[in-house]
């Protein structure tokens, strides 16, 4: 029977997430998220022209409806249009998913792990600020973290920005846990250097945007100076961008975003690419629900898959009042809990005859579709409240002491 597309919607809620509806003619309904911090407007315009021109396909041909949206409209790329089509993307699987009764990670080929290792970020400018919070994390299950390396810091700032750097990543260490640095493209190339040789023998999970990702060839400069995993790509968007990283051996890890680089479709593809470069995939996502539990299907099925960020009680800049968290949408938030720092752990379900006890294994995210379920009236209201009262989430701009403006 063909799943006609009847309805595209687009719910913005807070903490900045934007979540997308897509309803086909028999009544299936599938998420996904087109999450793009501080644009919610712009995708919110991309995804009204893909409405317009999607509105009426068929969603079972989820390849034939991301390469028109993709190709046939002579502009292409980037992280509006392809957070746009990311979230319809999302809600295409969720649909197929649901439509024939079998999780996405089915459909991309079956599981080849039974749990999906994952860390939680950690903020805090002290030493003893971010050993606190390592210490909640790991209360919270978690076996690993990320966190900035530094604050706002100049083209060649003082030096002991950088040993600041080194005292808070001995202070998570003592907790015993891996820790990722994020340098979040903040740095240039003389002091990223400099701040990647001094951490290396404290040994970073990872280190990540050592530089903005428009320095392919710089980035493989410092690959080369350090043993430290180099990671990137929530700013690449499709396997092209991707390309130059791969061929100039500038990562060890790739980091695409859900939300950005084109859905499951493209995070699938991504992992198959880079996987041939020796390259292992850990998707980026600080955000929604949705976005998780669409990397959760391909963390499940992809060989080179090695950790997934989760947002869980990160703490959002959100406004008063407007406080929520990777749980509050979802009708059954079991489906993400943590544990012995991985996600869909097998659940044992014992039952007892007169004679025998049996375990049965069932595992996580073996619902249809992304697996997960959605609170949609809870969103519906959330969503016009928090449209109708506050303008999206922004990040801050920040400028140095002589008022040139500083990477965020
Ligand atoms: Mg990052």
């Amino acid at each position: 029977m063909p799943s006609t597309i009847a309805k595209v919607e687009a719910f913005r809620v807070p903490p900045r997430w934007l979540f997308v509806r897509v309803e086909t003619m028999s009544g299936v309904v599938g998420w996904g998220e087109a999450t793009l911090e501080g644009h919610t407007q712009a995708v919110e315009g991309a995804l009204g022209d893909l409405t317009h021109r999607f509105v009426g396909w068929d969603a079972d041909n989820i390849q034939d409806i991301w390469q028109t949206a993709y190709r046939a409209r002579f502009y292409r790329g980037g992280p509006v249009l392809m957070s746009a089509l990311s979230g319809l993307d999302i809600a295409l699987w969720d649909i197929k998913g649901k439509k024939l009764g079998v999780p996405v990670w089915q459909l991309l080929g079956g599981k080849v792990r039974d749990r999906v290792k994952v860390y939680g970020w950690i903020g805090g400018d002290s030493p003893s600020d971010v050993y606190n919070a390592a210490v909640e994390r790991k209360s919270q299950g978690f076996t690993a973290v990320k966190m900035n390396a530094t604050d706002s810091i100049g083209w060649l700032d003082s030096p002991s920005v950088l040993t600041d750097a080194v005292a808070r990543i001995e202070e998570v260490k003592r907790t015993g846990l891996d820790v990722g640095l994020d340098f979040h493209g903040r740095l240039h190339k003389g002091m990223a250097k400099q701040l990647a040789k001094l951490l290396e023998p404290h040994m970073p999970l990872f280190i990540e945007e050592p530089l903005l990702p428009t320095q392919p060839e710089e980035i493989a400069d410092l690959s080369r100076l350090v043993s430290t995993p180099i990671a990137l790509g929530e700013r690449l968007y499709t396997r092209s961008d991707f390309r130059p990283y791969l061929e100039k051996r500038a990562i060890d890890i790739a980091q695409p975003d859900v939300s950005h680089c084109g859905g499951i479709s493209e995070l699938h593809r991504i992992a198959s690419l880079t996987e041939t470069y020796d390259v292992g995939l850990a998707p980026h996502c600080p955000l929604g629900p949705i976005a998780l539990a669409a990397c959760m299907q391909v963390a499940i099925s992809a060989p080179n898959f090695v950790i997934q960020e989760m947002s869980w009680k990160v703490r959002y800049h959100t406004l008063p009042n407007q406080e929520a968290d990777l749980y509050t949408y979802l009708s059954h938030p079991s489906v993400f809990e943590i544990k012995e720092g991985y996600l869909g752990l097998l659940h044992g379900k014992l039952t007892v005859s007169s004679l025998s006890r049996t375990l049965y294994l069932m595992p996580c995210f073996a619902g249809p579709g992304i697996g997960i379920e959605i609170n949609e009236q809870l969103v519906r209201e959330t969503s016009a409240n928090y449209t109708s009262k506050h303008t999206p989430w922004k990040n801050p701009v920040w400028r140095g002491e002589d008022g040139f403006v500083r990477e965020w």
